[in-house]
This record gives C-alpha cells, sequence and structure tokens, in this order.
C-alpha cells in the first residue's frame, strides 16, 4: 500500500492512518483507535541519552520491532520523538525491517537509530553474512545501518565469531555499517549465562551497543553488565523490562475439562499413566497454580490494579530510571501502544509504583521465571531447556502468539527436549530455583499454550 503524506511534514496521524488504510483495520489485529484521544494532551519524547561511544542521542523510549508489520506505526512514533529502532532479519522473516523500510522515506535518515541482528550459525561465512546484511540493507531501504547485532548470542565463543567480525570490518570500511553490537537473553540449554557473554563482550572492544534483558526482578545481573558497559563506553538498551501477565486459572472439573486440562490428561496418559492417576495429577497441579495465583489477589487488591499495564508501566519506569541504561526497547502492536510507551519518557517512578514492584518481588517473583537465568539447567535429566521456553511463553503474551509458537515447535525439529518431558517427571528442578519458581506446572501450561492455540 502507498503512504500518503497528509500535511507538509509528512506526519501521519492516528486519523491519517483511518482514512489511508480503513480497509487494512477491518482485517488487521490492531485495535480501533478512538478518535477522543486526538484531543488528549499531545504525547511526546522528552528525553533522550546519549548511546556511549556511538555518540548518538537516543530517545530514552526505542521501539522494538519484533511483531512490527505496518509503517505506519514507525512514522506515527517518530512523529513523537521516538529514533530508536530494533530490528531483526528474523522478525516476520524480514516483514519487521520492510516495515521500517516503507516509513524510511518519511524520515531523516541522520535522526534515526535503526539497528538490525544476524542469527549466528555455526557453518555461517564472512560472505553469506554480508550477503543477509545486503538483504536487510535492501528490506529497510536505506544505505546503512546503524549496528548490526548478534541476535540472541548464547556463548562467550559466539561473540568472538570471526566470520561475523570480518564481516564488520568489511561493511563499516564501505560505509555501510557504522557499529557492531550484541544481543542477549542468557543461554540455551548449557551455553553461558547473559552477565558472562556481555561483560566479556565489552572487554572484547569491537562493540559498541548492547541488548540485555533487564527488569526489577533481573536487577543484579544487569546493574554488573551495565557497569561493564560504563567502563567501555558501550551503548545500552533494554529488553524484556516488565514480567508477564497476572492470570487467573479455571477450575478443573473432571467431567468438563477444558481443552488445556484434557491436553494435559492425554499427555500423562502418553507417560503410561491410567485415567484415574492421571486426573489426579492435573487436578493436584490445577491446585497448585490456583494457590500460586491466590497469592496474587490480595496484592491486586491492594494496589486497586485494574489492567495489567500498571505494572507494565511502573516495571518500564524502573528501568529507565537508571541513567546508565540509555534506552528501553518496547514492543508496540498498535498506535494505543506507542502512545501509551512514549508517554513513559522522562517519567520517573511514583512512591506507589516503588512499593508496587517490591511487594511483587517479595509475593509473586515465584510466579516468574527468570530471562536470562539457567540455574536449574543441570538438575533437568531430560535437558528441558527452562527459561528459553518460558521466554517463548512471554513472547506469547507480548503478542507474538505466531514466533512464539514456531520457535517452541523448532526445538522439537532440532531434537531438543521440549515441556512434554515434564509430564512425568517429579520436578528436581524445582529445589534448584534460588526463586522458588513452580517449573513444571507453568512448562506444562506453556506447553499447552503454545501447541493448542
Ligand atoms: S525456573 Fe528458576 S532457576 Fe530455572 S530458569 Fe527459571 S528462574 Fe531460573
Ligand atoms: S519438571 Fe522435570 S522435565 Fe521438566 S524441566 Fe523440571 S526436571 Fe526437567
Amino acid at each position: 500500500m502507498k503512504e500518503n503524506r497528509k500535511d507538509g511534514r509528512g506526519r501521519v496521524s492516528r486519523r491519517d492512518f483511518l482514512g489511508i488504510s480503513g480497509a487494512l483495520i477491518a482485517g488487521a489485529s490492531i485495535a480501533p483507535i478512538s478518535l477522543a484521544a486526538e484531543t488528549k494532551k499531545e504525547i511526546k519524547i522528552k528525553q533522550t541519552r546519549v548511546l556511549g561511544r556511538t555518540g548518538f542521542a537516543a530517545s530514552d523510549i526505542g521501539m522494538g520491532c519484533a511483531s512490527l508489520t505496518e509503517g505506519n506505526l514507525v512514522r506515527y512514533a517518530y512523529d513523537k520523538g521516538l529514533n530508536y529502532f530494533d530490528t531483526a532479519e528474523t522478525y516476520g522473516r524480514g516483514a519487521s525491517e520492510s516495515a521500517i523500510g516503507k516509513a524510511m522515506p518519511y524520515m531523516d535518515r541522520k535522526k534515526i537509530f535503526v539497528t538490525t541482528k544476524l542469527d549466528l550459525k555455526m557453518d555461517d561465512t564472512e560472505q553469506a553474512l554480508i550477503e543477509r546484511f545486503q538483504k536487510s540493507l535492501g528490506r529497510l531501504k536505506t544505505d546503512y545501518i546503524d549496528a548490526l547485532l548478534i541476535a540472541g548470542a548464547t556463548s562467550v565463543t559466539q561473540v568472538k565469531s570471526e566470520p561475523f567480525h570480518a564481516a564488520v570490518k568489511k561493511l563499516k570500511a564501505e560505509g555501510r555499517l557504522k557499529h557492531a553490537g550484541v544481543a542477549c537473553h542468557g543461554p540455551r540449554g548449557m551455553g553461558d549465562p547473559m552477565e558472562k557473554v556481555l561483560v566479556r563482550a565489552a572487554e572484547d572492544g569491537r562493540f559498541d551497543i548492547m541488548l540485555l534483558v533487564y527488569s526489577f526482578l533481573n536487577q543484579k545481573e544487569g546493574e554488573n553488565i551495565l557497569a561493564a558497559c560504563k567502563r567501555y563506553n558501550i551503548g545500552t538498551t533494554a529488553m524484556k523490562v516488565a514480567p508477564g501477565k497476572l492470570k487467573d486459572v479455571p477450575d478443573f472439573n473432571p467431567e468438563n475439562p477444558t481443552a488445556e486440562q484434557e491436553e494435559r490428561i492425554s499427555m500423562m496418559k502418553g507417560f503410561g499413566m491410567d485415567d484415574e492417576a492421571a486426573i489426579a495429577q492435573v487436578k493436584a497441579m490445577v491446585e497448585g497454580d490456583k494457590a500460586a495465583r491466590e497469592q496474587t489477589k490480595p496484592f491486586v487488591e491492594k494496589y486497586g490494579l485494574k489492567t495489567e499495564d500498571q505494572l507494565w508501566e511502573a516495571s518500564i519506569k524502573w528501568v529507565r530510571q537508571n541513567s546508565d541504561m540509555h534506552t528501553v526497547c518496547i514492543t508496540m502492536t498498535d498506535f494505543d501502544k506507542v502512545d501509551k510507551s512514549i508517554a513513559l519518557s522522562g517519567e520517573s517512578l511514583t512512591s506507589e509504583q516503588v512499593s508496587l514492584l517490591k511487594d511483587y518481588s517479595i509475593k509473586l517473583g515465584s510466579t516468574y521465571c527468570r530471562h536470562a537465568c539457567n540455574e536449574c539447567a543441570g538438575s533437568c535429566k531430560y535437558a528441558v531447556p527452562v527459561s528459553t521456553i518460558m521466554r517463548y511463553s512471554y513472547y506469547y503474551e507480548q503478542g507474538y502468539q505466531r514466533l512464539a509458537m514456531e520457535k517452541y515447535a523448532a526445538l522439537k525439529t532440532r531434537n531438543e527436549s521440549n515441556a512434554i518431558s515434564c509430564a512425568g517427571c517429579d520436578a528436581p528442578c524445582e529445589g534448584k530455583c534460588p526463586h522458588g519458581v513452580m517449573v513444571r506446572n507453568n512448562l506444562l501450561n506453556v506447553h499447552s499454550m503454545l501447541t493448542l492455540a
């Protein structure tokens, strides 16, 4: 679809978008947009921070583009002062880069910072990486990329990849690339922890940008990485900054189980249990889930939580309050989310939000499997990649349903274990989790979510 300009500056507004793309809205998954919102106080980026030695002044709120398909969202955010866009060759199999490319003619290239990422494989050559980078350039409709990151680095060995660094050197010499970077959300299976990967990457000297997991629940590890980045003047960007959703759990009626419960019963039977044993197991697990969720109720009541946005907003403010974190990459799936995200620019936590996060850590911390953690890994005889699978469930909750399900299905394709192994296991991993996460229940829930939905 050709994108129109509605005023002399080429700005796009919600109203313009409705005019331009009414037909698209009818079939799209984005939420309907209220025209009344046009009359609200204008929402703008209020703060920028220099991304370390890149020297670029980035908006404190950046756009995480994993599920992006619509160029108008990019233009809308840009018009509000957002200038940092984080994408990857794999996001939507190139659709995310193409969406940014659609918006590119409407933005001042020098005023934005675009990062993309390449997944590194064992047999990648310098030439193969350059060819893939060239495809990203084509989709992004630009002559150069501000930073090329290694996607989801899982080990210290990977950040030293010679084909990657040789490709970066060549692309920089040709003016097609400005900086190298690395993104890490922890190991897969038995890789290195995020802190080790990123601190070594900082010491390596060839990376100017890092994208890391940082939240009020992943504080210590993140702060050690930020200290290393500060020492070497490296630009820092945060991802996965808020815990997942606060969920309710349906009751269990063996005569009338939900689809997920039915699936779980058949998983148990697949491990040799008879009907009675499988039903008893599922009943116990649902009760376990409900007990965990019971902790949620008083918390929700105490803080008058009406929507999950309240926890989400406080979590983002917590991250951006640390001036060593230069920008926060937030997934923005529609115009409302762009507005809500940009409204957090320059904003500090209220005292009530400080208590909310503190209480969440104490009372509900055990409901959340930390990103980038791998402490329970060695205890699983089936080598189930616990935090990786929990990360996929996070993607699902964040609106990347297809991505999450594809990634989960890919575990089996690569002969890696998925959560089905948990059905017949007595969960020694739970004894190893310092946060008291109910690993087995969580993983079985995720298995249902990512294979049935
Ligand atoms: S279950 Fe606990 S130990 Fe295992 S990855 Fe999650 S937070 Fe870490
Ligand atoms: S419940 Fe068992 S199979 Fe599942 S992750 Fe824990 S140890 Fe592994």
